[in-house]
């Protein structure tokens, strides 16, 4: 492992919960980042910080969801996806700009969403997928389970 890898790694390395096994399946591990607004670049940020494998970006501009973060694995036999949340893309919603949002809020959903990503990369907490919602108001989360929507086009062309 080159000395500037084995550096960046050193602090997950560290932790008994990631070690070497966990490091490598992030290192192995891809993830599709759906907007590069205020959530997604600070989760761009960590998980490209993190050494993974593979980061995929998609950014249509008009999806943001403030205070909402949820990780979806890709075994769509299994488990929901994020079309069996989201049907279509809600141009109601607008955008954070449009809506407005407190500042740091997409930087806390962002940063949460990296450090999810992360655990469940290194095989940590591999719980059914959960839609968390933060009220920065109330400095409260919210969780909500998924469930697989029946007749979802995205699992089914899985
Ligand atoms: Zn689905």
């Amino acid at each position: 492992m080159p000395a500037e890898t084995l550096s960046r790694d050193a602090r997950h390395l560290a932790l008994p919960q990631v070690g070497t096994e966990g490091q490598q399946k992030i290192s192995r591990g891809t993830a599709l980042l759906i907007g590069m607004g205020g959530i997604g670049c600070p989760a761009a940020t960590y998980l490209a910080s993190s050494g993974i494998g593979k980061l995929l970006i998609c950014d249509f501009e008009a999806i943001r969801f403030e205070g909402q973060l949820a990780v979806f694995g890709p075994d769509y036999a299994e488990s929901p996806c994020y079309r069996c949340l989201y049907v279509e893309a809600d141009e109601s919603l607008g955008n954070c700009a449009g809506n407005g949002v407190l500042a740091p809020v997409p930087g806390v959903i962002g940063t949460l969403m990296a450090a999810e990503a992360l655990k469940f990369l290194a095989g940590i907490n591999e719980a059914a997928p959960v839609l968390r919602l933060y009220d920065a108001l109330a400095t409260e989360f919210r969780h909500l389970g998924i469930r697989k929507r029946e007749g979802c086009p995205a699992c089914a062309a899985a």
